[in-house]
């Protein structure tokens, strides 16, 4: 039976960065995927595919509303290949899941394709896909196995035109309406590809805003864009049945009055979040908990409540988010070469990547309003920007909350183009425990969208925004 120092269970973001994490610091590590193709829902049916339409949909939209303002004439019909357009997602999916192939290749690590169930806590059973098992031992495991999108109890999925996020990613049709339900960060950036694509989307959302949990500021400004944008919203909307009849899709919800609001259309994407996955880890083998919610319950360092076991990444508490789940990996990796790591969760971003970009750090206004902490706010639009008027991208600001009496920057939030970039400043300065005013004092390249950083950290150190 081979034997390695670190199993891990999962090859996403989080599994394959502890993986590499753990032979760079000598580790002999073996990393376990059911799927032939690395990389989990990142990079085959998450962040990647989805940023890859975001971007042939983008590139479409401005071709038939924009390129005619900036002067450029395209004789002829503009139109879509949907085919085409998949087919070069898929190619983006495929040269990245192959460079994770190599990475593992690079660092020694060996890879074994199929599924990992626990037989006890050292050893892992691996049922590969011809039906033949493999067991192995290690010293230390990493459960990696992240999550896969959750639904209501009454819907059913047929995955053709009641569908989740993978089925949205490879669509042969454009629909004619689609009805999203969810008005989180997954169901509006793929809601926004259909619609820059011809489609007409309805987001209907339970709560009564959008990206819940953001700031209540970048809700609002990204309702205003996207409804100008012509994409629908039903707030306060209870779904409570999800029907198909041949080729239509029927949704009724309860309005907050109570009220039936029945929707039509021809698909219907269902974008309520996503559940911790663990079918068939056989985790009671290794004795590991789970909460009610079926999370792997985790300590402070990610251990669970058997010694030499962990869990990393969306299978535990927290945002669902690659970057959260990679910073998860290198910290267990690091912790069991002895060393003595250390995340900020409240600086871990947060990003929309529907256009505009909303990005977020730190604490939000509501939150700072809750705990009862004295701040104040410094805010900068987008359209004050000469950047931003040269691009034709003027919605949006940047908004930053300092502290009263300190001006250490509390939370930072902003909506408008790159912004998804932009917010790596706001890391960096809060990871150093920067002031309003340190931000305020630094050169920022002109013209760049940048500049609004510095114009919002301006505005709240001494309401002295220079451009407005
Ligand atoms: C449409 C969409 C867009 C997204 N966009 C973003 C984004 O832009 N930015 C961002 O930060 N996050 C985004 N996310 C979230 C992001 O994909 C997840 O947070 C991230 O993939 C979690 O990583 P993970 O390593 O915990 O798990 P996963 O990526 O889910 O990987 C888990 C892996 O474990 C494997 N596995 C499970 N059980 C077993 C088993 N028993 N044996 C062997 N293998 C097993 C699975 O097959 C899978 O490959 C998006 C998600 C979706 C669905």
């Amino acid at each position: 039976m081979d034997q390695y120092d670190v199993a891990i269970i999962g090859s996403g973001p989080g599994g394959y960065v502890a993986a590499i994490r753990c032979a760079q610091l000598g580790m002999k590590t073996a990393i376990i995927e059911k799927y032939s193709t690395l990389g989990g829902t990142c990079l085959n049916v998450g962040c990647i595919p989805s940023k890859a339409l975001l971007d042939s949909s983008h590139h479409y939209e401005d071709a038939i509303k924009h390129f005619d303002e900036h002067g450029i004439e395209i004789p002829g019909e503009i139109k879509v290949n949907l085919e085409k357009m998949i087919a070069r997602k898929q190619s983006v999916v495929d040269q990245t899941t192959k460079g994770i192939e190599f990475l593992m290749d690079k660092n020694k690590i060996t890879v074994y394709e199929g599924v990992g169930s626990f037989k006890d806590a050292t050893h892992v059973s691996i049922k590969k896909n011809d039906g033949k098992s493999e067991d192995i031992e290690a010293k230390h495991i990493i459960i990696a196995t992240g999550s896969k999108p959750s639904t209501l109890p009454f819907i059913k999925l047929d995955k053709e035109r009641i569908i989740t996020s993978t089925e949205a990613l490879k669509l042969k049709e454009v629909p004619k309406h689609m009805i999203v339900i969810g008005g989180g960060v997954i169901g509006l950036e793929l809601g926004q590809v259909y619609k820059r694509l011809g489609a007409e989307v309805t987001v209907v959302e339970f709560m009564d805003r959008i990206i819940p949990g953001m700031d209540g500021a970048l809700s609002k400004e990204l309702t205003k864009v996207l409804k100008k944008q012509k994409i629908k919203f039903a707030l306060s909307h209870k779904v409570k049945s999800v029907e198909r009849k041949g080729d239509t899709v029927i949704v009724k919800a309860d309005d907050k009055k109570g009220q039936e609001v029945v929707f039509e259309g021809d698909y219907c994407l269902v974008a309520v979040g996503r559940r911790p996955f663990t079918d068939g880890l056989n985790v009671e083998a290794a004795g590991v908990a789970l909460d009610d919610r079926g999370k792997v319950i985790v300590d402070g360092h990610l251990k669970t409540n058997v010694d030499n076991i962990y869990a990393i990444g969306d299978v535990i508490k927290g945002a669902m988010l690659a970057h959260k789940a990679e910073e998860e990996g290198t910290l267990v990796a690091e912790q069991l070469a002895g060393q003595k790591p250390h995340i900020d969760y409240n600086l871990i971003p947060g990003v929309v990547y529907t256009w505009p970009e909303v990005a977020a750090v730190g604490k939000t206004e509501e939150e700072l309003k809750e705990a009862g902490v004295d701040f104040k706010v410094g805010q900068f639009p987008m359209r004050a920007l000469g950047r931003s008027r040269a691009s034709m991208d003027t919605d949006g600001f940047v908004k930053i909350l300092a502290d009263k009496k300190t001006d250490e920057v509390l939370g930072v939030h902003m909506i408008g183009a790159r912004c998804a970039d932009l917010i790596a400043e706001a890391v960096t300065a809060m990871e150093f425990r920067a002031s309003a005013e340190d931000i305020s004092r630094m050169s920022h390249a002109h013209p760049t969208y940048a500049e609004a950083v510095k114009e919002a950290a301006l505005a709240a150190t001494d309401d002295r925004a220079l451009h407005i």
